[in-house]
């Protein structure tokens, strides 16, 4: 790394805040989900790092969901932050917007086209049209059972 001139203070502000991994574009995020990631991961061992040392590695994306890798600067402890909670009750983002793209009528293409304009990037075709089959084999059960309205 290059030295810089000048305060230490800049030397610090330039080694623990440059992104070491370039992002672009938007997400979708569970916003109280992933602040509560952050907040909870308190300090570590052994050097009792924090959050702020922490410097974003990777960015694993599943569709609308992603999971950020850190690495501590210090320590080289490894943490992940996820932008949706796969355990949560409610259907996960990927779920969520082939639902809600079948529930306007719309499909892959317009759905892709939507989210392009905001530039938040969408799953694969492929994976879209798996998680169709999947949320018909669903409703399909539910209506078998009554449980939801026959369409
Ligand atoms: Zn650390």
């Amino acid at each position: 790394m290059a030295a810089l001139p000048g305060s230490p203070l800049l030397y610090i502000l330039y080694n623990f805040c440059a992104p070491s991994f370039p992002l672009s574009g938007r997400r979708v995020v569970d916003i109280q989900y992933f602040m509560d990631q952050i907040i909870k991961s308190g300090n570590h061992a052994p050097f009792d790092c924090s959050f702020l040392h922490m410097e974003l590695m990777k960015e694993e994306r599943r569709g609308l969901a992603s999971t950020y890798i850190f690495r501590c600067r210090l320590c080289n402890i490894i943490q992940k932050i996820h932008t949706d909670n796969a355990d949560c009750r409610d259907a996960d983002v990927n779920t969520g917007i082939v639902f809600g793209a079948t529930s306007i009528g719309i499909e892959y293409s317009q759905c892709n086209e939507l989210l392009t304009t905001i530039n938040v990037p969408l799953m694969a075709a492929n994976t879209f049209a798996s998680k169709e089959r999947n949320l018909a084999t669903v409703i399909q059960h539910l209506q078998a059972k009554n449980e939801i309205w026959q369409l």
